[in-house]
């Protein structure tokens, strides 16, 4: 897998990032965490003293931290300090220089970050500089997927990352892999093909009472579990900021912040996974919508937390940038217009669920109506329809807060 002979005929089809979880020895903990101290007062001494050459940083002190995560952490420091100057002269405003999230970034040609072995499937083991022993490591699955995907792929750059997790009270480490991937050009040719001639398409309206709704019928909605105990935590907590006087926070005010805290990672975590298994979905098909007015909508006030949960405009942006997909314009009548006949129905309104046709009788779901005009007025070819293959509907309806109707 490593040290494959780059052929240079080879075609690059992009990147990917393989996000592994380190599993460190208490003692390997310990050296982490100091190691990312060093780097915090690096990255504190810039901000506090307005540091503008990178020369007074390369000599600050710094045991714990090995030689080339010093040296890419400068590196990082210089390129934030050249785009600013970019910046400033093509007159644009600036601001102090900050790092928003901790992470090492070594020079991966040096390879200070080194994959040992890989156990099993998911398992492996790596070594980092400066740090006695091999690191266990999870999610060696995703080297796997490259191997399916690409004909060769290699690491072009690596991270390693100390992230606090408020559940546990302490920092979890990852190291995330910049991978390129690569096909040979015969193989690049079929994958054009492949993607020309079976990617189906699918309408998809953004409902207002089925957060998604596809032009084969299917309805996907979503909720997330923890919302209710994030209300009802921050009521509390709230009663208890007014009531409770003196610098010390009582035991169990801090308690109930921290079960905020847990619940509010826990939300997190459930609504980026519901967002990753529909992106799937919408990944293999090519995608007809419509760019209705969402602001518009919110503005009804029994609708607007609804679709701000939904995050639907992450989902609109990813169909944009993501697949060759076709964003109609609001002005399209795609509810209004029959999907069978073509009539125009000015009458209907946002609460008749059902489209009743008086012209040739239909009688459909209003939004399934409105995601198939989606590919009528988009142009596309009824042989090009797609639907959402049931092992797919199965998937998606096992995942929590997914529900398929
Ligand atoms: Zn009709």
């Amino acid at each position: 897998m490593f040290g494959k002979k780059k052929n240079s005929n080879l075609v690059s089809i992009g990147y990917k990032v393989a996000k592994v979880k380190l599993y460190p020895s208490e003692m390997q903990k310990s050296k982490l965490y100091l190691a990312f101290r060093d780097a915090n007062r690096i990255y504190k001494y810039i901000v506090d003293n307005s540091i503008t050459n990178s020369a007074s940083i390369k000599y600050l002190r710094r045991k714990h931290l090995g030689s080339q995560f010093a040296q890419g952490l400068v590196q990082k420091f210089e390129f934030a300090l050249k785009s600013q100057k970019g910046l400033k002269t093509a007159n644009l405003a600036t601001g102090k220089i900050t790092f928003k999230r901790v992470t090492v970034l070594p020079h991966w040609s040096d390879q200070p970050i080194k994959i040992k072995k890989f156990i099993g499937s998911n398992a492996g083991k790596l070594r980092i500089q400066n740090i006695k022993g091999d690191i266990r490591f999870r999610g060696a699955k995703q080297f796997g997927k490259f191997d399916q995907l690409a004909d060769h792929w290699k690491i072009v750059a690596v991270q390693l990352k100390q992230q606090f997790n408020p559940v546990s009270g302490k920092y979890d480490y990852y190291v995330h892999f910049v991978t390129e991937l690569f096909l040979t050009p015969e193989n690049y040719k079929k994958y054009e093909n492949r993607k020309r001639l079976y990617r189906l398409w699918l309408g998809l309206d953004f409902g207002s009472s089925t957060a998604l709704t596809f032009s084969d019928g299917t309805k996907i909605d979503y909720r997330y579990q923890h919302t209710e105990a994030i209300k009802r935590l921050s009521t509390a907590l709230n009663r208890k900021l007014l009531t409770e006087t003196g610098r010390k926070r009582s035991a169990r005010f801090r308690r109930i912040k921290r079960r905020l805290q847990q619940n509010w990672i826990k939300l997190m975590n459930q609504r980026q996974n519901i967002l990753n298994h529909i992106k799937h979905l919408l990944s293999r098909f090519n995608i007809a919508t419509q760019d209705d007015n969402i602001h518009a909508w919110t503005k009804l006030r029994s609708l607007s937390s609804k679709l701000q949960d939904r995050a639907l405009g992450k989902l609109k942006a990813f169909i944009k940038d993501q697949t060759e997909s076709i964003l109609l314009d609001s002005n399209n009548p795609t509810s209004k217009v029959c999907c069978n006949c073509g009539n125009y129905n000015s009458s209907l309104t946002l609460s008749d669920r059902t489209y009743q046709c008086s012209a040739c009788g239909v009688s459909i779901d209003r939004d399934v109506n409105a995601a198939i005009n989606m590919l009528k007025f988009a142009g596309i070819q009824p042989q090009l329809y797609g639907h959402v293959p049931q092992f797919l509907k199965n998937k998606l309806s096992k995942v929590p807060g997914i529900e398929i109707i």
